[in-house]
């Protein structure tokens, strides 16, 4: 029988080897002091047990579905004495082989699923090859340009001869001006790379190691990265607050080449000036770009109210876009800052641009007070509900600044509402944008549901990969 693909759901469970559930001989031959013998000869041939993690019986059944998380809940030991970050197989009660993981004795979720296979190394050159296809993905989509250019992310086009360089140099000159040279080379989990996240700023690309796997291969990674894109900075922001909870420290700061003065990303024409080394996330977001777009083409004549503005992403399209005046409200100074700076950066007329730095919330009360009214109104807050546990308060959140915003709109005018929540679904949201029209007293209707760009692809196994749901609401006029 095979043993390198779980079984599937349906398939009769499996007489336990020799009769005897796995688990209980680890179990027993711990007592014992002895190493545990495995059911299922290790790939090398080497006879001896290596750790591996064993699952509870009957809790194998999402590593089946795909699903790359392995929750401690769902572990019944662990053979051996793992390090952090080391590749484990994983094994169901039974002994048989469900998963190369990465193993986090910190973290909630103890491992993370690098592959399936059993024939599978988890080496260099299976990490190459996630990334080389991972950006093979996004070219097949247009979104990078072909290996014709040089392969390289950063274009430098080596080994082919300078006429042809020249030529396709400037064409990838004239698609970026077209379109842009942003780009979330890898996301994750949907990219077959658990807890690693590049972003690309240009000729800078931005890592950010969210859990003990990618820490374990930093440097391996980092090598790809600059072989495979040959990028002229590798900055890591490995600093967010997820990283506590894995139990990794936080680091920030240059792992290959030197961070350039003034990075910039050129976006469906418009130029952002994006803070790599403190900026949030990796800088910039990059999810919203194709909402960003459909908002300027709708912005023209319009009053456009910006809430969560950051560094004025969907600002600078709705003025590009005609709107009439767009107000602008964030609570970070800095973001502020550099969304001025883009606004001249980008020639456009500052006289129709408004910006307040405060709380959304507060803010939409006292526009409220105010009798202020607007055509087209974006709400895109960070996240209120990084998982389900805070569904309920990130709920109320979440009515609070929809009904606020039905209640700033003229009739026939545009809502964009957001949420970046992996903790709520998209049927959670509908219906609390339905309680908060509700309230407001006001009719809508869904014109549009949105979702991140396909740079942020989402593997069907993970679910969770969807956390940018955004609906385009109109108001009865
Ligand atoms: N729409 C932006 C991204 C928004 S990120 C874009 O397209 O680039 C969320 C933003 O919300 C951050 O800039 C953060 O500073 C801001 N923020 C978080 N809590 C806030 C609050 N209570 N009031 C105002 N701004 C807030």
């Amino acid at each position: 029988m095979s043993k390198d693909r779980p079984r599937s759901p349906s398939t009769p469970h499996r007489q336990s080897q020799g009769g005897k559930d796995f688990r209980k001989r680890v179990q027993r031959s711990k007592q014992q002091g002895e190493t545990p013998q495995q059911t299922t000869k290790p790939r090398d041939g080497n006879p001896s047990a290596k750790p591996c993690i064993i699952l509870k019986a009957e809790r194998e059944k999402s590593l089946q579905r795909r699903h790359p998380w392995i929750f401690s809940g769902a572990v019944e030991c662990i053979d051996g004495k793992p390090a952090s970050g080391d590749t484990l197989p994983v094994r169901d009660a039974s002994g048989y082989f469900l998963a190369w993981a990465a193993y986090n004795p910190d973290s909630q979720i103890t491992a993370r699923v690098w592959s399936w296979q059993e024939k599978d190394v988890i080496d260099k050159s299976f990490f190459n090859k996630r990334v080389a296809n991972a950006l093979e993905a996004r070219r097949s989509l247009g979104l990078l340009p072909s290996p014709a250019s040089g392969g390289g992310v950063g274009g430098e086009g080596r080994g082919i001869d300078p006429t042809t360089l020249s030529l396709t140099l400037s064409r990838e000159r004239e698609r970026e001006q077209n379109s842009g040279n942003g780009m979330r080379l890898i996301h994750g989990e949907s990219d077959g790379l658990p807890g690693l996240i590049v972003d690309k700023y240009g000729g800078v690309l931005v890592m950010q190691l969210g859990s003990a796997g990618p820490e374990h291969w930093r440097e391996t990674i980092a090598d790809i990265l600059q072989e495979l894109c040959a990028p002229v900075c590798i900055y890591e922001r490995s600093d967010s607050d997820g990283r506590e909870l894995e139990g990794l420290p936080k680091r920030n700061g240059s792992v290959r080449g030197t961070l350039p003065e003034g990075v910039e990303v050129l976006e469906n024409g418009l130029r952002f000036a994006v803070d790599v080394a403190a900026g949030q996330k990796t800088g910039y977001y990059l999810d919203q770009r194709d909402n960003r777009a459909l908002t300027g083409t709708l912005a023209a004549g319009r009053d456009v109210l910006n809430c969560f503005c950051y560094t004025g992403g969907f600002s600078l399209y709705a003025l590009r876009g005609g709107a009439k005046s767009v107000l602008s409200v964030d609570s970070s100074q800095e973001a502020l800052q550099l969304a001025q700076r883009n606004v001249e950066l980008n020639g456009l007329d500052a006289s129709k641009a408004e910006w307040q730095c405060a709380d959304v919330f507060e803010a939409l009360r006292k526009l409220r007070d105010q009798n202020r009214k607007f055509d087209l109104i974006v709400l895109d807050p960070p996240k209120f509900a990084p998982t389900a546990a805070f569904a309920e308060k990130a709920s109320r959140a979440y009515k609070d600044i929809n009904l606020l915003g039905f209640k700033l709109l003229r009739p026939g005018g545009l809502l964009f509402t957001y949420s970046c929540s992996g903790g709520i679904s998209d049927d959670l949201f509908q219906k609390i944008i339905a309680g908060a029209a509700l309230d407001a007293g006001v009719d809508a209707q869904i014109v549009k549901k949105l979702h991140a760009a396909a740079d942020h692809p989402v593997l069907l196994s993970f679910p969770e990969g969807a956390y940018l749901k955004g609906l385009v609401l109109r108001v009865a006029g």
